[in-house]
């Protein structure tokens, strides 16, 4: 067993996105590299509906693939095949823009609106697959739960678990960890991947560090090679955080705003398909 020590750690920023959304801009353009195939990642925690609900008008997406997970909160959704609905406290909406989607984002006012946006690349040769969305409710993300540690298993697999998706494209791990004070909990993932988890509450210390080793909210804490990766919670406080993993992609991205590419004339078509209205290939209705 070799445990991934941390590489390099992200600080997210705040930034205003969407109609006038208040998040923390965690991932984006310059942590692509490092990140692959992980392109981009917003954190929402507010109290405070005035600093989201004017949430993400109809906007388009082609190329990649969004996975928005809520841990709180109410976001209303609606989209150009059709779906319409609202994920809620500890649903998750994995859509896969592919060769093209539109849709609208809007939180509703809830106590506490605390989630997470994530962009997955998706593959050269799959940028322009079929667009779908799946609705992944709480009670269809199945969770392990052992002395101190809580585990949901939104993909991938955790112990005997699969996740509660099963990714077409790139095969990503995303769980949920929850850790009681002084809890630790080793999770096994793919040498050859990408490693990554983001500290939304409390403080994580990776491969059994010591006091002084850990790690505040907000940051995402990519991981050196190694097969497992070893999580602790410091004795004065329960942490929580996500854990993503996936294979790097390796190829060239061209990324403007919404829609991610290989190369800037699929980006130059794109946009030009939007002003020409021939934008969207698959209608489901
Ligand atoms: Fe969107």
């Amino acid at each position: 067993m070799e445990y991934r020590t941390v590489k390099k750690v992200v600080t997210g920023f705040n930034a205003v996105d969407g109609a006038g959304v208040h998040l923390v801009r965690v991932l984006g353009s310059s942590t692509v590299s490092d990140f692959d195939p992980f392109l981009l990642l917003d954190a929402f925690d507010s109290v405070d509906p005035g600093e989201y609900t004017k949430g993400f008008p109809w906007h388009p997406h082609r190329g990649i693939e969004t996975v928005t997970y809520l841990i709180h909160g109410d976001i209303e959704h609606g989209d150009s095949l059709g779906n319409k609905g609202s994920i809620l406290d500890g649903g998750c909406q994995w859509m896969t823009a592919g060769s093209g989607i539109i849709h609208q984002e809007m939180p509703q006012a809830s106590p506490r609106m605390l989630g997470l946006q994530l962009w997955i690349n998706l593959p050269a040769n799959e940028k322009m697959t079929k667009p779908a969305y799946r609705d992944l409710t709480a009670e269809r993300i199945p969770v392990v739960d052992e002395s101190g540690t809580r585990v949901a298993v939104l993909s991938g697999f955790y112990k005997d678990s699969p996740g509660a998706m099963k990714a077409d494209y790139v095969d990503a791990t995303m769980l949920d960890i929850a850790l009681d004070p002084g809890a630790s909990v080793n999770i096994p993932v793919p040498e050859g991947d990408n490693v990554f988890v983001y500290i939304i509450d409390g403080a994580v210390s990776f491969s059994g560090g010591g006091a002084g080793d850990f790690l505040d909210r907000r940051r995402a804490v990519l991981l050196a090679a190694g097969d497992t990766v070893r999580l602790s919670a410091p004795e004065d406080r329960s942490s929580r955080c996500v854990l993503f993993s996936g294979p790097p992609l390796d190829e060239p991205v061209a990324w403007g705003g919404p829609i991610v590419m290989n190369t800037q004339d699929e980006l130059d078509a794109a946009f030009s398909e939007i002003r020409n209205n021939t934008f969207i290939k698959e209608r489901t209705y």
